[in-house]
């Protein structure tokens, strides 16, 4: 087993258990009509539904078939109208593994191209095992169902009444984010691109292009914001999470000027963001985001 997979397993340990006091799911109204399911249990990935006049987006799946009936059981509550499509955020199992579930509605599952080629084949067995060794129950179930309608760098569809922007900005968490962005309603949905109150999984990110394309956003007539992880909030958790990631640049590319080593790195950078950020849930993931800030800019000086 490599380095890079062992820290990714370790990673993923941090990533998806969720702290030991169950949080039971609630669906918060962001808007008429629109739904987030936020902190559902055992996983915090939200899912957004955008009921049309003439059928459902579904924003993301979660983790487990399982999870995904729940929050299905949570729309049957709001209301009867088909599915017309589920969109993927980006290709991490917690967004996605829950596809089986929607696809009975409706076959339509929308994603950034490389979504596709990352649950494809091999790559997505990889990643299902990866989340087997997280000690989740339920992903036994899974079954990957890959999005059926791909797009490169914009797709606007119009399902009744609503206009959705989904734009690829950029690398940025993975290298296949959808922002879900409705002008007129000034909300955007963005994935995992911005975690609220949460520290960050970088592992699979572009820590530079992430922060562009948090900085177009942060130009975006925005007042609310629907994160992959977290409260529905405003735009300061976007500005938030570009903070963070501006600091642990700066931090890591100031060790590596100096040519501290990469042990030393994590140690005092860390230190620097647990004081800086100690309210912030996922703690124990800071280390994991100076190391992939240390491999992406070691790589550049
Ligand atoms: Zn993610």
């Amino acid at each position: 087993m490599t380095r890079k997979t062992v820290l990714s397993i370790l990673l993923g340990l941090c990533i998806f258990v969720y702290p030991p006091t169950i949080a039971l799911s609630k669906t918060v109204k962001v808007q008429d009509n629109i739904y987030t399911v936020v902190q559902g249990e055992g996983v915090d990935s939200n899912t957004t539904f955008i009921i049309s006049r003439d059928g459902v987006v579904v924003i993301d799946t979660r983790t487990t078939p399982e999870e995904a009936r729940k929050a299905m059981a949570e729309l049957r509550k709001l209301t009867d109208k088909p599915v017309l499509y589920t969109i993927n955020t980006h290709y991490h199992g917690d967004h996605t593994f829950g596809n089986q579930v929607f696809s009975e509605n409706s076959k339509t599952i929308i994603a950034h191209e490389n979504v596709r080629n990352m649950l494809q084949g091999q790559n997505g067995q990889d990643h299902l095992a990866m989340f087997k060794t997280f000690g989740l129950t339920g992903l036994e179930e899974v079954k990957i169902i890959l999005p059926t309608m791909v797009y490169k760098n914009r797709m606007d569809i119009y399902p009744g009444g609503y206009h959705l922007q989904l734009l690829h900005l950029g690398k940025g968490h993975t290298d296949g984010d959808t922002v879900i962005y409705l002008e007129e309603l000034k909300l955007v949905i963005t994935g995992d691109l911005v975690f609220a109150e949460t520290i960050p999984y970088v592992s699979d990110g572009y820590i530079d292009s992430w922060i562009e394309s948090l900085q177009t956003l942060h130009g975006y007539d925005i007042e609310i914001v629907v994160p992959g992880h977290g409260e529905v909030g405003g735009k300061t958790s976007l500005i938030a999470m570009k903070h963070y990631l501006l600091r642990l640049r700066l931090l890591v590319k100031k060790q590596i000027s100096d040519g501290t080593s990469l042990e030393d790195t994590i140690k005092s950078v860390s230190k620097v963001l647990r004081s800086e950020y100690s309210t912030w849930k996922n703690q124990e993931r800071i280390e994991s985001t100076v190391d992939r800030a240390f491999m992406e800019y070691s790589f550049r000086n």
